[in-house]
């Protein structure tokens, strides 16, 4: 540990005895809120206290209290649910959140606008499904991600296993959550974490696991990231690199997005006590003073792949080799209808912003369930927010996309709409500094036209936007990142690339939503003039530089760029 200064969430963990703090009480007080210690312990158990900040202001002015909800968030490993977890979560929702189920870029359901009153049954409710939502949050190894594609090959469903196994290793183990949520004192009491200790980890930890041939989860963006290599259908190991991690602060240099940098590769059975042994030094060498400075990448960038290799290589009394050569990532598109490997189908659905919700023209929320119940497949939810259902016999397929169209639920979209991801941000996410998700859909149509106009719609382009320098939705891994800075302003990233082997660079610090689409809009003219042949726009930004691209802007918007 750097310091004796512990940061605040430190002494909450150390005195909460195992994350119990004072939950079960205030959970039953008669307010609609939790205490500032309990609203960081809820984070382990799955769950953040919110409040609708479009009408927080006009309550405060009549002296009334906020309107505080609940988002809940499970943990589904590799994204995989039956049809019956999927049909209880629908109907969960339906009871007691806004009836929306959303896909996070975790592969999870967020269940929001929950009150106080329906926490509990909401969570025991998920237990109840065999789902769980401890560990979704908080300063633990969260949902471990991997391709959502439900391929039916040896190599895809020892992706999945391993997800599976990864979530399970790693999740938090003591009773209190089991107490709080499911059966009280009748629940095991088991007050101990023998990996994590009491104080957990310094910060959220994130594990995800692909193959090179398919990055469609972003692995790189992971604390953890696992590459399975593989050869004539055979597991040969992983190759695992460290550090990933997309948060950052505006005007803190010291903070920054990361990619994860390589380590070693493993054998199939070294995996778990490699994976223990970084989260272990995370845990012993990460920064517990700064929550800013916390997440695993700081320790890497300072100490250096090699200095965890020598670490993990001590503990362990074994030598690792150096990672694989391995070949440029790619990015596999899995929407639409693909025969899974063993004679049935899967399809893949596009979801905007992963929101599952019917509305007047859409019901895409229905029409879901519809076909889930009727033909009982099984559901993975992916890291763009997209679901695919799988275990469709061909016979089935026509009615399916019967239903499909009859619900306006269509995968005829847009290559930007396609790739284009959006975090929740205002009004429910409290670190929010501008709109995301309820600026979407008006970005793309915009964008579109634009595109369309300069004869570039074919273009694969991915654009994702944040409400905060969080990062959420990956605005730095992909190849347009929009990052809310103020209310209605916004920094613009470009040069990442689709297949997020690279990060992008800030090319404007702040500019407004009005004069985003015109500056992008200079950006895709600079890139239809300047390209090379079959080179992409995030390759092109790189190419060109970040002071190219902004003396093109500044000519264009004058001071309206900064
Ligand atoms: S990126 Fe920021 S605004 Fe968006 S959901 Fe994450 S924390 Fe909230």
């Amino acid at each position: 540990m750097n310091s004796t200064i512990l940061s605040k969430v430190e002494k909450i963990k150390s005195d909460s005895d195992y994350l119990a703090g004072e939950i079960a009480s205030q959970l039953n007080n008669s307010e609609s809120f939790f205490e500032e210690n309990e609203i960081q312990l809820l984070k382990f158990h799955g769950t953040y206290q919110q409040f609708d900040r479009d009408t927080a202001t006009k309550l405060k002015k009549k002296g009334l209290e906020k309107e505080f909800s609940f988002m809940i968030r499970t943990r589904i490993p590799g994204g995989v649910l039956n049809f019956q977890q999927y049909i209880e979560l629908d109907n969960l929702a339906n009871e007691f959140s806004d009836s929306s189920l959303r896909i996070t870029t975790r592969q999870t359901f967020q269940f929001h606008g929950v009150l106080k009153k329906n926490l509990k049954k909401t969570i025991s409710n998920i237990s109840k499904m065999l789902l769980t939502t401890y560990g979704a949050c908080g300063d633990v190894v969260r949902n471990v991600t991997t391709i959502a594609a439900p391929i039916k090959d040896k190599i895809h469903e020892q992706l999945r296993k391993d997800a599976l196994e990864i979530s399970s290793n790693f999740i938090p183990s003591s009773s209190s959550y089991g107490q709080i949520w499911i059966n009280g004192d009748k629940y095991e009491y088991k007050k101990e974490e023998k990996l994590y200790g009491k104080c957990y980890l310094p910060r959220k930890f994130k594990i995800g696991i692909t193959i090179p041939e398919d990055n469609s989860v972003d692995v790189l963006t992971n604390d953890i990231a696992i590459f399975l290599i593989h050869k004539d259908n055979k597991v040969l190991g992983y190759n695992i690199a460290i550090g990933g991690g997309l948060g950052m602060t505006h005007n803190k240099p010291e903070t920054f997005p990361y990619l994860a940098k390589p380590v070693l590769f493993c054998e199939v059975n070294d995996l778990k006590k490699v994976l223990e042994e970084i989260i272990k030094i995370q845990r012993d060498y990460g920064d517990r003073t700064n929550r800013k400075h916390a997440r695993l990448k700081y320790l890497v960038a300072e100490k250096g792949a090699s200095w965890f290799k020598e670490k993990i290589e001590k503990q362990l009394k074994v030598r690792f080799d150096a990672p694989k050569q391995i070949n440029d990532l790619k990015i596999v598109d899995h929407l639409g209808w693909h025969e899974q490997g063993d004679g049935k189908w899967y399809i893949g659905i596009f979801i905007p912003s992963g929101r599952i919700k019917d509305n007047k023209n859409f019901k895409i929320k229905s029409g879901l369930k519809d076909i889930i119940k009727t033909f009982k497949t099984s559901v993975i939810l992916s890291t763009d927010q997209n679901i695919f259902l799988g275990e469709i016999k061909e016979q089935d397929k026509k009615i399916i996309d019967k239903i499909l169209e009859k619900n306006l639920i269509v995968n005829k979209i847009s290559k930007i709409n396609r790739w284009f991801l959006a975090c929740p941000a205002l009004p429910t996410c409290g670190l929010a500094l501008a709109e995301a998700e309820r600026v979407r859909d008006d970005l793309v149509d915009k964008i579109d036209q634009i595109l369309s106009k300069h004869k570039l719609a074919n273009e694969k382009i991915s654009i994702r936007i944040t409400g905060c320098p969080n990062g959420c939705a990956r605005p730095y891994a992909g190849d347009i990142g929009i990052v809310g800075r103020t209310p209605n302003n916004y920094s613009l990233f470009t040069g990442g690339d689709f297949e997020g082997s690279r990060l992008s660079s800030k090319i404007l610090d702040k500019i407004s939503y009005q004069h985003l689409t015109t500056a992008l809009e200079q950006i895709f003219l600079l890139f239809k003039k300047q390209r090379n042949e079959n080179e992409g726009l995030g390759d092109f930004c790189n190419r060109i530089g970040k002071d190219l691209q902004f003396k093109k802007l500044k000519e264009v918007l004058d001071d309206k760029v900064q």
